[in-house]
């Protein structure tokens, strides 16, 4: 008896077998597809967890997408970060394996899974956050899981965290947390950054003789000692990082912040420096800051939270569970 764990990701789309414990018995990864139509994503997965489950007896299956969302639909309308922007998730997968499935944005997944099995377990005011190619939550007050009228209550990545900002963030809007702090758009931040400026600094020449460096790059060269790096992350993106984080934290009040996303996980020094630097500075003097620690699930965080999505689902999405059995008819 197992449950299937599906990660809907920009990049990648990870499907998993997970015991009701949380452990992970066996798991497989895929590019998104790049081309195709609004059931592509869908027939990937449904060929993917075919292959993985073979003869198990599937239990439930939960997943965890990319959004926004469109829970009622059980669609994701648009993503800004994928390659396929609107897909079908429910309905076809429902349809395939005639049972109920769970769907939740991917980092409402993994708040879930941390809740059940991982480092923030039992702690009922808990946050997410993930860090990488864009900037999520999910978010439990209270022991329930937020949701909101379409499965976007946690979309914190879109909160506007600079009102003077000129970067459009692939949602449409401006000054987002996301555009300017994000692992695909620290190449387009970091151009606007050096304007009417100039280092002694590698990376500095190679984007004003290329144009473009990698948020790679801009790590490495950091670890480097590169002055410019080091100007951009400690008194730039820093900023950024806890600016957002500070705002999360005075709307939610939680206990325990989790934090995950290859940016957070590669870095975690560096993470745990701008909040040591930050946090106190942007807080409101009478809130308890939350303790700050980091996913132990490193990739499989996104499978693991979906299984526990159909492990024990959250009160505040069953009644969207409900509505996907018009599907089965
Ligand atoms: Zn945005």
């Amino acid at each position: 008896m197992v449950y299937v764990g599906v990660d809907i990701g920009a990049t990648y789309i990870r499907v998993g077998l997970i015991d009701k414990n949380g452990n992970v018995i066996n798991k497989v990864k895929t590019k998104q597809p790049s081309t195709g139509d609004e059931n592509v994503v869908a027939n990937m997965i449904i060929r993917l967890i075919r292959d993985l489950a073979m003869d198990s007896s599937i239990e439930g299956i939960g997943i965890g997408s990319i959004g926004p969302l469109d829970l009622k639909e059980g669609i994701v309308p648009w993503a800004p970060n994928a390659p396929i922007r609107r897909f079908k998730v429910a309905e076809p997968i429902i349809k395939a394996f005639r049972m109920p499935v769970v769907l939740g944005n991917d980092a409402m997944a993994a708040v879930w899974g941390e809740y059940l099995f991982g480092i923030g377990k039992g702690a009922d005011n808990l946050i997410y956050m993930t860090f990488s190619t864009g900037i999520g939550a999910g978010i439990i007050v209270d022991g329930h899981l937020l949701v909101g009228k379409d499965g976007n209550a946690h979309e914190i990545g879109h909160l506007v965290i600079d009102i003077n900002s000129g970067i459009q963030c692939g949602c449409g809007g401006y000054g987002h947390w996301e555009a300017l702090g994000s692992g695909a758009n620290i190449p387009r931040v970091i151009k606007e950054f050096i304007k009417g400026k100039s280092y002694k600094s590698r990376l500095y020449d190679k984007l004003t003789k290329n144009g473009n460096v990698s948020t790679e790059e801009v790590f490495q060269a950091y670890y480097e000692g590169d002055e410019l790096a080091r100007d951009f992350i400690d008194n730039y993106l820093a900023r950024v990082y806890v600016a957002g984080l500070v705002n999360v934290i005075s709307a939610y009040d939680p206990e325990i912040i989790v934090l995950g996303g290859s940016m957070a996980l590669n870095n975690k020094d560096l993470f745990k420096g701008f909040i040591e630097r930050y946090l106190r500075h942007y807080l409101a003097i009478p809130i308890k800051p939350a303790r700050i620690e980091f996913t132990e699930f490193g990739d499989d965080v996104g499978i693991i939270g979906a299984a526990a999505l159909a492990i024990r689902t959250p009160d505040t999405l069953s009644k969207y569970v409900e509505r996907y059995k018009r599907f089965l008819s």
